[in-house]
């Protein structure tokens, strides 16, 4: 055989592959070689299609690169005509075709059938896309390959059944108009919608005794074209529905020629053109937006795979039909069979949601070995892949085959819990469950769900597709759901039913609702594959495109109507409702044990008040790394006390108002070490500019103008009282706005703040040092454990350091400690978030106990990006064209940022081996950048209290993969 090497049976390719062989191509190889039955075929790889685009490839990228920007749609279809212009130049690889063919006629030889023939029984293929990564519905495939005019009667012979052979050959027709040759499918769809509708007439009609029979037997049975009645039992309306679709094969060939050219009878013609479809549907719109929006760079998969299996039928009649198998519950992780069959149907139909499916109950009922032999067959498939797995499966009269295994996309629940049981079952180690499980969904466990207390009644039920509650205004477009999201609102996306390009929309929308399809339908796939809420199937709901409403029990939702949804119960409310945050519980509390069985890194949280210090505690939070005590001073008698500290004339004034400050706040600083006992509170000194709590200067210009204007009213009307207070006030005021004027900086985050503040008015620093140290002081005296940390925000040289711990906190530690004669052992640190802190670590590492890289800043300091302003201004630009991989505000800059951590952290520890060094800037949030800071031997990270769990499990993975030697950390 003349081989390329391209083109690989099932049962010789690595199914380990999965990069050459695509997730399809490598499950089909799997199953056929463990033993399971599936129908013989073989995988042209990815590498095929690879050296396919090869020559293009250039030009492909950078138009692809456009339409990263999400340009408006006129320009994103330009775009995609300017691809498909450059695709038809693509060529083939030499001598795959001629590899096919061989393949085609061994496949011949092995399943004894004909390949586009008259003679014999006919030898039909689908032609099957598969990626990498499971890209659910965003590429083509074609069924039925191979009909043509004679095999048709060849089919029509070998079955006995000329109703299903014409049947195949319709849909195949009707594919390969739309899929191959990219024809519009509209037209088509008419002419069936017309004579389907004829064939239902005369049903009720012409032929009444007859489908009064079948229903009989067959409750379900409604006459449509598309499904085949029972002959025995209806022969004159099965002979109709034969002659109905003989015509609608007839008025299918003319489209084609109308709108192509002569439908294609050679089937090695129709395979090549197949062959390439596929290889093209790697770059149709909606493949392209699915990788853009899931970050799938061409590392995790590049091009499809072409898998050339041969068809079986699920639609040979009522002991047929087509599923889909999940192992376990995708919705719970419960460890039940769950899926769907429809009998006497092709996998087309239950993926579109055309027809309403059976449970596999049913199925049980129905075909009590076929239900067994699948139901084996999954654990044999859990076991070896060790997950939970979703198969594609046809019965064939009876006989099982498997089309398609894949790990199943779960809700979070599903996938914390299956992972907690099959550590039990023994199929998982821990380190493995808690490598299954992304920390991101661990994140989504945790929302929010309608506020029990809320009685509220539903407008209308669906499934409960997707977790979650989500409320925002209606749309029914998802080019609309796009724009509103621009536009900053909330929307839910309302469709009949999703297609996949319908994706975009998605992900603007805050969650979705459809009228049509069930659990498996794409709308309930692709949310929970992106974790958005979504209730699918609400049939009661009556969708008007047009007017953009709908209705549903008499009430009329307009587009921009507020409606809640919920995900959980599948319930739909008008308005928006209240939600709640639910409590870690059962399988994901067991699994973060593990996690901190694992990791090396500590977790402590981000909290300024009460609330958040208790919910980071649940939430298994190891201390506080951050609270910013600038939130403490939102309360106006606190401002206004703050301010009179700013505005101090002399430092004797300053220390008086200070103190009065102190008292305010020492009751906040004691609640929070309360709520903490036994667990650090890093508390940080003033950091933000003076000014911003000052009114700003055009503020206080306004209200003197506004009481000039009343002055001078007053004088008119001669009330020299009036005049002489308005003076006084404008005096006042005047004053105050010269002060403002004096402490403006042209830039304020790089001014007078922070360390800075300490130096200048030590006094301020004292007197918070003092409210701190005697709010643990007093709560030691109560028999508690307060742990105080204190932290100095913005150093950059070691003196400041010094002056302010000489200066202003040891002298406020010793003060308290003798008045209050207790013991006060409180760490003293800084943040690392200039860079010249990080460079000069060794020298400040000397003078305190723990480092705390405030990431956020360290990051605007090291790009000299405004942290403020950066992500409406140029970002999304230097993320679209590729300058920067990631935000470095979310991700951290391993090679920029990471850098100074690394330096900082290792002379740090070298000058004083007993430094603390933890992260409390956004990123100790961030599953890859903990990744890094475990790698550059951080101790600990803070993150907001909602991604405390998130943290845990990140840094056990970091721990794991470190241990196991698996790459992963950012910028690798
Ligand atoms: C930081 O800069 O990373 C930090 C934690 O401090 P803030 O965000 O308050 O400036
Ligand atoms: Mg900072």
């Amino acid at each position: 055989m003349a081989r390329t090497g391209l083109v690989l049976w099932f049962e010789e390719a690595d199914w380990k592959d999965k990069k050459l062989l695509g997730g399809k191509g490598a499950s089909l190889a799997q199953m056929t070689q463990i033993g399971l039955p599936v129908p013989p075929g073989f995988i042209i790889t990815t590498e095929a299609c690879r050296k396919f685009y090869s020559s293009r490839k250039a030009e492909m990228d950078e138009l692809e690169r456009q339409l990263k920007g999400n340009p408006p749609p006129a320009v994103r279809d330009e775009i995609i005509k300017r691809i498909w212009a450059l695709i038809d130049q693509c060529d083939l690889p030499a001598g795959l075709m001629e590899d096919v063919r061989e393949h085609m006629q061994e496949l011949e030889r092995r399943t004894g059938k004909r390949f586009g023939s008259a003679e014999g029984i006919p030898l039909l293929v689908s032609v099957r896309s598969g990626a990498a990564l499971s890209m659910p519905g965003m590429m083509d495939t074609v069924l039925n390959l191979g009909l043509n005019d004679n095999s048709v009667q060849a089919l029509a012979k070998a079955t006995n059944n000329e109703w299903f052979a014409y049947d195949a050959y319709r849909r195949f027709i009707q594919m390969f108009a739309r899929i191959v040759l990219a024809l519009d499918e509209k037209p088509f769809n008419e002419a069936f919608d017309r004579k389907s509708e004829q064939f239902a007439r005369e049903a009720e009609t012409t032929y009444k005794d007859e489908l009064e029979a079948i229903r009989k037997l067959y409750p379900e049975y409604t006459p449509r074209l598309d499904a085949q009645p029972p002959k025995d039992i209806a022969p004159r309306l099965w002979a109709r529905s034969l002659e109905l679709i003989k015509e609608l094969v007839g008025e299918y060939k003319d489209l084609v020629r109308k709108m192509w050219g002569e439908f294609p009878q050679d089937p090695y013609v129709q395979l090549e053109l197949a062959i390439r479809a596929v290889f093209r549907s790697w770059m149709n719109p909606r493949a392209i937006f699915y990788r853009i929006a899931n970050n799938i760079t061409p590392d995790m998969a590049d091009c499809t795979a072409v898998n050339v299996v041969t068809m079986v039928f699920g639609n040979m009649g009522w002991d047929s039909g087509t599923g889909v198998y999940f192992t376990r519950d995708q919705s719970t992780g419960e460890d039940r069979p769950y899926g769907e069959f429809l009998p006497n149907a092709q996998g087309e139909d239950v993926v579109a949601g055309i027809r309403t499916p059976l449970g596999l109950d049913e199925l049980k009922k129905r075909m009590p070995e076929v239900y067994n032999q699948l139901i084996e067959a999954g654990k044999k498939l859990e076991q070896v892949n060790k997950d939970v797995m979703d198969i594609e499966f046809t019965v064939e009269r009876g006989k099982l085959y498997f089309l398609q295994n894949r790990p199943a996309k779960m809700t979070p629940l599903a996938r914390v819990r299956s992972a907690v049981e099959m550590v039990k079952e023994g199929l998982l180690t821990k380190e493995e469950a808690l490598l299954k499980v992304d920390p991101e969904q661990v994140r989504r466990l945790l929302y929010p769900t309608i506020d029990p207390k809320v009685k509220a009644t539903p407008i209308a039920k669906g499934l409960p597709a997707s977790p979650g509650a989500a409320s925002g205004q209606v749309v029914f477009n998802p080019d609309d759901a796009v724009e509103w999201a621009k536009q900053g609102k909330k929307v839910i996306l309302v469709r009949v039913e999703t297609k996949p390009d319908d994706v975009h929309g998605f992900y603007a929308a805050q969650g979705v609702l459809t009228s049509r399809g069930g659990m498996t339908s794409h709308a309930a796939i692709v949310a929970r594959a992106i974790g958005k809420p979504a209730v699918v199937g609400a049939e009661a709901i009556k969708i008007d495109y047009e007017s953009k409403t709908f209705t549903v029990n008499g009430v009329t939702v307009k587009e921009g109507d507020w409606i809640t949804i919920d995900g959980n119960s599948g319930s739909v409310y008008l308005g928006e409702l209240p939600t709640v945050t639910p409590e870690l519980g059962g399988w994901l509390d067991e699994l973060l044990r593990w996690a901190d069985e694992e990791r090396r890194l500590g977790v402590r949280a981000n909290a300024d008040v009460p609330e958040d210090a208790m919910m980071a505690k649940k939430f298994g939070a190891e201390g506080i790394g951050l609270l910013r005590i600038e939130r403490m001073f939102r309360k106006p008698e606190r401002l206004e006390a703050l301010r009179r500290v700013i505005l101090s004339a002399d430092d004797k004034e300053r220390e008086a108002h200070m103190k009065e400050l102190a008292d305010m706040i020492k009751p906040d600083f004691k609640e929070m070490l309360d709520i903490m006992d036994g667990k650090p509170v890093v508390i940080r000194l003033i950091d933000p500019p003076l000014h911003e709590f000052l009114p700003s200067s055009e503020e206080l210009l306004a209200q003197i103008y506004d009481l000039r204007e009343q002055r001078e009213r007053a004088q008119a009307s001669g009330d020299a009282a009036k005049v002489k207070e308005l003076d006084q006030k404008i005096a006042e005021l005047q004053d105050l706005y010269n002060r403002v004027k004096v402490l403006q900086e042209a830039n304020p985050m790089m001014g007078h703040r922070g360390v800075r503040v300490g130096v200048t008015y030590p006094v301020i620093y004292y007197y918070l040092t003092r409210a701190m140290a005697e709010a643990a002081a007093e709560l030691i005296k109560e028999g508690k454990h307060p742990v105080l940390e204190i932290m100095v925000p913005q150093v950059s040289d070691v003196n400041e350091i010094r002056f302010v711990k000489n200066n202003a906190i040891l002298p406020a530690l010793s003060d308290v400690e003798k008045e209050y004669g207790v013991k006060l052992n409180v760490k003293i640190g800084t943040m690392i978030e200039t860079v010249r802190a990080a460079l000069t670590a060794s020298e400040i590492a000397k003078e305190v106990d723990f480092f705390s890289f405030g990431t956020n800043d360290l990051t605007q300091a090291t790009f000299s990006f405004s942290r403020d302003d950066v992500e409406n201004k140029f970002m999304n630009q230097y993320l679209e064209k590729g300058i920067l991989a990631n935000d470095p505000f979310d991700t951290v800059d391993v090679k920029g940022v990471g850098r100074l951590v690394e330096i900082a952290t290792k002379e740090g520890k070298e000058a004083n081996p007993k430094l603390e060094v933890g992260v409390c800037g956004e990123h100790g949030g961030d599953p890859a950048s903990i990744n890094f800071f475990h790698g550059a031997g951080v101790d600990y990270v803070s993150a907001s209290p909602f991604r405390v769990p998130v943290a845990r499990l990140a840094a056990a993975q970091a721990a794991i993969k470190e241990k196991l030697g698996i790459k992963g950390a950012v910028g690798e």
